[in-house]
């Protein structure tokens, strides 16, 4: 297949076109519908119900078109309905749905082992494990972390967001909606600062962040405790915060001499998202064990530990996976989406989108006090919205912009602490007319709400 019939996109046309009100009027009967059945825990940020999507475009039941500026949180990057990922969707349900990798193996799986091996940083010898969500992940990688070392703490960072399960939600920061009347929460769980330059001390270096982070954890808890330490390259639901250059190497340089296991959660931030294979490849920083999931399989439930084969294989026999772990149509879906991002060299698409973003969101920022800060790398940018003149978390003005992007055809998604960051994270796909398109809404949703200057 050449790279023009890869770029195919029927079904949806790759346009934004509104033809009822947002929500619609078929929205509606299913926001009533659901109001009855759907527990309320299980909320939705995007009031209009899909229909069908392809490349970057979402249609809704009621037949408006909707550009996909979330990818349904940087899970989508190779575009909905990605041809690869559809013919080997479809071929691999015909043949089987599942054994489970636990009872009778199968080609896939091992393929999608050889193939984090090979992609994640560093060189050396690895081994994977697959499994259904980021949550698991990343809690995979704290139980091999804890066998491989013997050692119980997990230090991990303000901001932070690593899950739902419990574990997880210890690991996560920010109480509301995660962990809010949840607890009571795993033990042996323990929080340092991040680098937020933003926010930190004017001219703060990511090495002084790193050891203001360092003599944070050496008060709670003996460096010979920690088993491992978790930390997102770029933050993700914490509000895309990229931390100061020389962070994460002091980071990892401190593990190496405290024997402790350094874990990137590259769950939002991997599979090309920052026009680097993983969001580590910028600088060079080698992870002991890496966690991924969203841009891994197109939207079929997969993630994976991926590590030195040392940690990995001090699990015993039995010590890891799970019924679904793995699933053949999730693994075939993940090949056909590696080999998209290969074939069409997704990473540097990202790097391309985000020289526009750049340019596009520095302009806003410079036009409108109420932007604080525009920071990003690759398809994964965000724009934190502030009171003009201090720091102050404006999400009032966020939740209006986002929603404002919502009425006009633009999915968007906000994140942060404090609920005040929009970001961006659209597929590596989306031609450059559409997410001009689709920044100009976002403009103009800003001009409205912060008013023009
Ligand atoms: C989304 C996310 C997770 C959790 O992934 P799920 O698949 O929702 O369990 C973990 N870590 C990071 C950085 C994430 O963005």
């Amino acid at each position: 297949m050449g790279d023009d019939e890869v770029m195919a996109v029927d079904g949806v046309p790759q346009s934004r076109e509104l033809v009822t009100e947002i929500p619609g009027p078929r929205s509606r009967e299913l926001a009533a519908r659901r109001l009855a059945a759907v527990a309320p825990g299980a909320s939705s940020s995007f009031p209009a119900y899909v229909e069908r999507a392809s490349g970057a475009v979402v249609e809704d039941v009621d037949g408006n078109r909707f550009i996909d500026l979330g990818s349904g949180i940087a899970v989508t990057g190779v575009g909905h309905a990605a041809p690869y990922v559809v013919e080997a969707v479809r071929e691999q349900v015909a043949r089987f749905t599942h054994t489970c990798f636990t009872v009778a193996p199968y080609e896939p799986y091992v393929a999608v082992c050889e193939e984090l091996n090979a992609l994640t940083p560093g060189d050396h010898a690895k081994t994977s494990v697959l499994v259904n969500s980021g949550a698991e992940a990343v809690e995979n990688a704290v139980k091999i972390a804890r066998h491989a070392t013997g050692r119980p703490a997990v230090v991990v960072f303000d901001h932070a967001f690593h899950g739902r399960t419990n574990l997880t939600m210890a690991m996560t920061a920010k109480t509301m909606p995660y962990k809010a009347g949840f607890g009571p929460f795993a033990p042996e769980v323990y929080r340092a600062p991040v680098s937020y330059p933003f926010r930190d001390p004017e001219g703060m270096t990511g090495a002084e962040a790193a050891q203001r982070a360092i003599d944070q954890i050496e008060v709670q808890v003996e460096a010979g405790s920690v088993a491992c330490v978790v930390v997102e390259p770029i933050q993700g639901e914490g509000g895309f915060i990229v931390p100061a250059p020389g962070f994460l190497p002091a980071l990892a340089a401190w593990c190496r001499q405290n024997g402790v296991v350094f874990v990137a959660d590259e769950v939002q931030s991997g599979f090309g998202r920052t026009g680097d294979r993983f969001a580590c490849d910028d600088e060079a920083v080698v992870p002991d064990l890496v966690a991924t999931a969203k841009g891994i399989a197109a939207g079929m439930p997969l993630a994976a530990v991926t590590g030195r084969a040392e940690l990995m294989g001090a699990v015993h026999a039995g010590g890891l996976g799970g019924t679904y772990g793995g699933n053949p149509v999730a693994c075939a879906a993940a090949l056909a989406a590696i080999r998209t991002m290969r074939e069409l060299d997704l990473p540097a698409a990202a790097r391309g989108i985000g020289g526009v973003l750049a340019a596009r969101l520095g302009a806003l920022r410079a036009q409108y006090p109420g932007i604080g800060d525009v920071r990003g790398r690759g398809a994964m940018f965000a724009v934190e919205f502030v009171r003009p003149g201090d720091r102050a978390p404006d999400a009032g003005a966020t939740r209006e912009v986002v929603a404002a992007c919502h009425s006009a055809g633009v999915i968007v998604l906000s994140c942060g602490t404090w609920g005040n960051v929009i970001r961006l994270l659209p597929p590596f796909v989306i031609p450059e007319g559409l997410l001009l398109d689709g920044l100009g809404v976002l403009e103009g949703a800003v001009g409205e709400v912060l008013g023009q200057s």
